[in-house]
């Protein structure tokens, strides 16, 4: 049995198609050839609609009913495309296009009134062609799922505007101090543009983890602005200590990619306020795994007692609230930016590094999402039971610092 040669697919994909009907429109090769795009493996749009316009004698002359002559501007795309990538560092890449809705509803209609069951749409030969002569003239690879930058066509415009996606670094982080969020906080009266309530500087504390570790890997990159994602977030009177928390910090619009992450560490660890470590590249799909994960921590406790209490008496307390369910209502401090319902926690250990019958140092091993500071003072009742309810004693938390994030990284 003979193979069918891809232009006898193409053919035979046009045979029952109503050519009449095309009347006195005119096609270029390419919108000729996409009304059988789908069909002969190996060919290009123009060659599909060369073969087509012979074996059925169509016209050849005038300006093409479909793209008024869209098809033959690829390269001035092209050109235009190539310049405004070279302002920007990047490995991979993606063409995409938005297509003049009138050029696509001509397209459309062509596909009904013709009856081509294998065509394929103007957008995306547009994208394919573009994007392999893209790949071949700078040497990049296309990539379809992360690309570092898209080149998206306008051709109602005849402009190329470039997408440009962030850059993702993943570490620890330890806190080495209190007084600083996790997160810049701005300002919510100006909301960032400088008031008399921030003192001008547009946000409500000097600086933050997020500023610190992004002006480390900015310096290098250039970039429009960052985020940092943390896995959940300390207090920002507690220090986070230990082996640090996980944390992805998100680069906008870097200029460059190429990052020495040594360096970076290096300059971040210099700042005295803020340590990093393990700094490695990631992708965006990881913020989304980063932000899920419920790590339980461990933390470290200065308690204040209201009234002496001797030891026997503070261990017996502390035994009363291992192992059951604490209820948590969503606690005074945090009301107006959460809902306000009860949850449960629960505490698998505290132990007594010191004490005094005053003063208590604790150690607190507690599921994901326990508030250490309610589970101490008891929030006014609203968090039950609590250290002092068991030991019916005022408790003031003095210091709360995260030892430990018991992740599975
Ligand atoms: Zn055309
Ligand atoms: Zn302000």
């Amino acid at each position: 049995m003979l193979m069918a040669s891809p232009l006898d697919e193409v053919l035979t994909a046009a045979e029952p198609m109503a050519w009449p009907k095309l009347g006195d429109r005119t096609l270029c090769d390419a919108c000729l050839g996409r009304l059988t795009g789908k069909a002969g493996h190996g060919l290009t749009n123009p060659e599909r609609g060369r073969g087509t316009r012979e074996r059925f004698r169509l016209a050849t002359d005038g300006e093409c009913w479909v793209c008024h002559g869209l098809m033959d501007e690829l390269d001035e795309f092209l050109d235009l495309a190539a310049g405004r990538l070279a302002e920007w560092e990047f490995s991979t890449f993606l063409v995409g296009s938005r297509v003049d809705p009138e050029i696509v509803a001509r397209e459309e209609a062509l596909w009904t009134e013709l009856g081509a069951a294998h065509a394929e749409a103007i957008k995306s030969e547009l994208n394919r062609e573009i994007g392999k002569r893209l790949a071949d003239r700078m040497g990049k690879e296309p990539d379809f799922g992360h690309p570092d930058v898209v080149a998206i066509i306008e051709t109602a415009f005849g402009t190329v505007e470039v997408q440009v996606n962030p850059l993702f670094v993943r570490g620890r982080y330890r806190k080495l101090v209190r007084g600083i969020p996790q997160t810049r906080w701005p300002c919510k009266r100006c909301r960032g543009k400088g008031c008399d309530h921030c003192g001008g500087k547009g946000k409500m504390y000097e600086t933050s983890v997020e500023e610190i570790v992004a002006a480390a890997i900015i310096a290098q990159t250039g970039g429009s602005g960052h985020a940092l994602h943390g896995m959940g977030r300390e207090d920002v009177d507690a220090r986070m200590l230990g082996r640090g928390r996980p944390f992805i910090v998100e680069i906008k619009e870097p200029k460059r990619r190429t990052v020495d992450l040594a360096n970076v560490a290096t300059a971040v660890n210099a700042s005295g306020v803020v340590e990093v470590e393990d700094l490695r590249p990631a992708t965006g799909d990881e913020v989304v795994t980063i932000k899920e994960e419920r790590a339980g921590k461990v933390y470290r406790v200065l308690v204040r007692f209201g009234a002496p209490v001797e030891d026997e008496k503070l261990k017996r307390g502390i035994a009363s609230l291992l192992g059951r369910p604490i209820a948590q209502r969503t606690p005074a401090r945090v009301s107006h930016r959460r809902a306000d319902r009860v949850r449960e926690r629960v505490v698998s250990s505290i132990d007594v590094a010191r004490s005094d019958g005053a003063t208590a140092e604790l150690r607190v091993t507690a599921e994901a999402g326990t508030y250490v500071k309610e589970l101490v003072h008891g929030d006014q009742g609203r968090t039950t039971p609590s250290l002092a309810e068991a030991l019916d004693v005022a408790c003031e938390v003095l210091e709360l610092d995260v030892l430990e994030i018991q992740d599975t990284g």
